[in-house]
């Protein structure tokens, strides 16, 4: 860096462009920036390099950067101060920015801008020399004389003047005392400008005076001015240390060769009056002792604390939300069971176990109030209404209601929040929904708690435990606001789509409600009786501009949907009333231009008529709005071929029925598999093979050339379509034995048959889970038999009585049995070998 006979700056700069505080050579700023050039500069620049060079950067004052990187570069200031980065902290609240601690050097001219993007860059001159730091005081500016000399013995003077009146005793005073001496007389102008209270404009004025002599003259009014308010003020009252500190301040991390100093923030007044509010607040927040004394603690530690810390706004916030936090803040419940009773009947339909549990639930409640009793947990397919009764039980309770969202949660500081130690750490979101409701008593919904994740942050499993543990909820501690927090009064209820994946620990706290999918009535009528009314009002319509006829709805949901809950319908009702909506808006312009214009109808015609209302639904006007029908009864039409069967499948949105097909070609006795089958389903597949072909006499099974092992000179390929759907369990066994069985026997497999069951290699039928899912998904697809395991026969008491009665149970106790059915007029061999053959020929 060393040239002609002095310390050089590099001549090519990056600039940072700052529009708040001006650094001035020899004094230390921080410098907050979020602009995407100065953004750049830091990471690009300043975290890149390795170099001390690389720290050096041109700070240009009272230029705004442009919000955005492609706005033009605004005209910049022609005066700059060189500077080291001595700091750089990086943090992402509240939102992402910079905090540079920057060291002024030297002053610099801008000669030419090389660059705009990413950060600016430009060629610049060094105005001020560098090494005055380094030559001893009394050989400078003490070997100058005339004006300039005289100036300085005056500026120096003034600033001893200044010191005088100042408390020696206090730490900063002495320091400036100290520094006054050792520095050399002309850098005095600066450092004394940046140390006492000067406003940015004054600074400017400094910063801008090149010469020396002209620095002085700038700086020593503003001296001077300070003196006289000194002695104003020990006029009307003796001056304490505090006052001292305002008229200098100095602030620790403030890095300069063997110094330590800093400019004055101008607004602590306004901080003081913003400190007092705050802490009137915490006084009246209603806390308990422990929670009382931490805040007392942070406020403490607030007031000293400078605002342009990063660790203020930390601060500040921590105590914003431990304020804003209901405390003691609750609702009344108003606890009537017979109008809960009432309440949860008009808002849901069917339903009835899991409303007689709930009501059971709330008259426990009623009569004990501090119940420590297990937390409820809805578990059914999506839209089937586990979200809407919990949002029910809270207008039962006339309590607050939040929903918490579980899934892809993987992370325990989700639930417990994050330390205070990290940069942009925030309180879990237990606490947060607190401060969102604004009470302590309200109904958290925790929703999917089966899809939980876990990952390397810990277990959230865990964190919910302690949540909902009523041994331990009343001390609940968030690890952001690191003091307990009672959540003892919170109603928790949980809502899961199966019980499957929810961590054992978690659902032994829980007492699980099964809300099974609806049939097709039960959605016809929650359809007429909830959703369509619902949809109306929320479209603006009503029931006079838009009729659905039960046909209909009949039609949307048979041949538009396919779930076990009700939300597509709910979706499909929602398009029907967007588009009547449409009409009903043209009608109305049509009879305005009409009553404007009485001819301008004969001109239009029928077009602008307005639509005869109400607008009726039907299913013409189904298919118009809807499109083409989405789901046909494809049962008959794909059973049509040798090698299909249908299955039943249970899956965590509901039963669905499943088809299995087979084909068999040349080969040397491959199985290939498609579908993505999980291991166990790969199984059933071998087991059935297997079955097939040690009794392929019995049911005359042959192969393509009419020999008794069906495998003979043949690969065996078996899909379960819609492949992408990962499938796993055991229940398709008897459906891939009758897929096979048609396969090889060459026969049609009744098409109005589903099945489901589990097989074991000598031929037995094995009880599965999810019959009623699965059943109500046969009914939904138009099929009209169902095998069934024989020890399923229990679950079917379950079913609503109309399904019982539309269809036809078979119970089968071996494979048998299931052939005998699933092929019209029988099975060859099935009837003749009633008693088990596979065991005579097997074992
Ligand atoms: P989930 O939480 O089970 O996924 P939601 O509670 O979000 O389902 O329900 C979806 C929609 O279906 C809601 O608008 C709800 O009101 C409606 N709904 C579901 N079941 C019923 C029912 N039995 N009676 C009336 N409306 C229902």
């Amino acid at each position: 860096m060393t040239s002609d006979g002095g310390i050089q700056i590099p001549s090519r700069l990056p600039l940072l462009l700052t529009h708040e505080g001006v650094l001035l050579p020899g004094s230390t700023v921080r410098f907050s920036v979020d602009s995407p050039r100065n953004m750049h500069l830091v990471s690009q620049r300043l975290l890149r390099g390795t170099s001390l060079k690389s720290t050096i950067i041109g700070v240009i004052p009272n230029t705004r950067d442009p919000e955005h990187d492609t706005d033009d570069l605004p005209t910049l200031h022609k005066i700059g101060t060189a500077g080291i980065a001595v700091q750089v902290v990086g943090s992402n609240w509240p939102k992402p920015h910079y905090t540079l601690l920057i060291t002024g050097l030297c002053r610099f001219s801008v000669s030419s801008l090389l660059k705009e993007r990413p950060f600016v860059l430009a060629e610049v001159e060094q105005l001020d020399k560098l090494d005055q730091y380094t030559i001893p005081a009394t050989e400078s500016v003490a070997a100058e004389d005339g004006e300039l000399g005289e100036l300085s013995q005056k500026f120096y003077q003034a600033a001893v003047q200044l010191l005088g009146m100042l408390d020696m005793s206090v730490p900063v005073v002495a320091k400036f005392r100290r520094l006054l001496d050792s520095l050399p007389r002309e850098t005095l102008p600066d450092v004394v400008a940046s140390m006492i209270r000067t406003s940015n404009k004054e600074k400017l004025q400094v910063l801008d005076a090149v010469s020396l002599e002209e620095r002085f003259k700038k700086a020593l009014p503003m001296l001077t001015k300070q003196i006289e308010g000194l002695k104003l003020l020990q006029k009307t009252r003796k001056i304490s240390p505090d006052n001292e500190k305002r008229v200098l301040s100095v602030r620790k991390g403030g890095v300069f060769p063997g110094r330590q100093f800093n400019l004055d923030g101008d607004d602590e007044d306004e901080d003081g009056d913003d400190t007092a509010v705050l802490e009137r607040k915490v006084h009246g927040a209603n806390m308990p002792e422990a929670a009382l004394r931490v805040c007392l603690k942070e406020l403490k530690r607030l007031k000293k604390m400078p605002q342009s810390m990063p660790e203020y706004a930390l601060t500040r916030n921590y105590l914003d939300l431990m304020v804003e936090l209901p405390w003691s803040k609750s609702t009344k419940d108003c606890l009537d069971i017979r109008a809960a009773r009432t309440l949860l009947d008009n808002d849901h339909y069917a339903m009835d176990k899991l409303k007689r549990r709930v009501l059971e639930y709330l008259a426990v409640r009623q009569l004990k109030t501090t119940l420590k009793g297990p937390i409820l947990c809805f578990v059914g397919p999506p839209g089937v209404g586990k979200t809407s009764v919990g949002r029910s039980i809270a207008r039962t309770l006339g309590r607050e209601f939040h929903r918490i969202a579980l899934g892809g949660v993987c992370d325990q500081s989700d639930i417990r929040g994050h330390r205070r130690t990290y940069v942009g750490s925030m309180p879990g979101r237990i606490i947060n929904g607190l401060k969102t409701v604004g009470v302590n008593n309200p109904v958290f919904l925790l929703d999917e708690v089966d899809k939980l994740g876990k990952s390397l942050q810990g277990d959230p499993a865990a964190a919910l435990l302690e949540v909902l543990d009523p041994e331990q909820n009343h001390s609940f501690t968030d690890h952001y606001l690191n003091v307990a927090f009672d959540l003892s009064q919170v109603l928790f209820i949980a809502t899961a789509n199966t019980t499957a994946t929810i961590p054992p620990a978690l659902l032994d706290r829980m007492e699980v409600l099964q809300v099974p999918g609806y049939t097709q009535e039960e959605k016809v009528e929650i359809a007429h009786r909830h959703l369509i009314p619902n949809q109306l009002e929320q479209h603006g319509l009503t029931p006079q501009q838009l009729h659905i006829p039960q046909d209909t709805t009949q039609d949307i949901i048979s041949r538009y949907t396919r779930e076990a809950g009700v939300r597509s319908l709910e979706r499909k009702i929602g398009a029907i009333c967007r588009a009547v909506a449409v009409k009903v808006a043209e009608g109305h312009r049509a009879t305005k231009t009409e009553a404007l214009t009485p001819e301008s109808q004969t001109q239009q015609g029928d077009k602008a008529a307005p639509p005869e209302m109400p607008i009726v639904i039907d299913h013409i006007a189904l298919k118009d709005i809807l499109g083409p029908p989405l789901f046909e009864m494809e049962v008959s039409e794909r059973l049509t071929l040798p090698g299909v069967a249908l299955g039943l499948a249970w899956t965590p949105l509901g039963g669905e029925i499943m088809f299995v097909e087979a084909s068999r070609m040349e080969g040397d006795g491959q199985l290939t598999l498609t579908g993505q089958l999980g291991d166990v389903m790969k199984e059933s597949a071998h087991l059935a093979i297997s079955w097939l072909r040690t009794n392929a006499k019995t049911y005359q099974l042959t192969n393509m050339m009419g020999g008794p092992d069906p495998l003979e000179g043949a690969d065996i390929h078996l899909h379960f379509p819609a492949g992408a759907v990962t499938k796993d369990g055991p229940s398709a066994g008897v459906t891939i034995v009758t897929c096979l069985a048609s396969l090889f026997s060459g026969r049609l497999v009744r098409s109005d048959v589903a099945m489901t069951g589990e097989i074991t290699l000598r031929g037995l039928v094995l009880p599965v889970g999810g019959i009623k899912d699965k059943v109500l998904a046969a009914h939904r697809a138009g099929v009209k038999c169902v095998i069934l395991p024989k020890r399923n026969e229990k679950d079917l008491e379950e079913l609503p009585a109309n399904v019982r009665a539309d269809l036809d149970f078979v119970t089968a106790g071996n494979l048998d049995e299931v052939l005998n059915t699933a092929f019209d007029g029988g099975f060859p061999g099935t009837a003749s070998t009633h008693t088990h053959p596979q065991l005579t020929s097997k074992l």
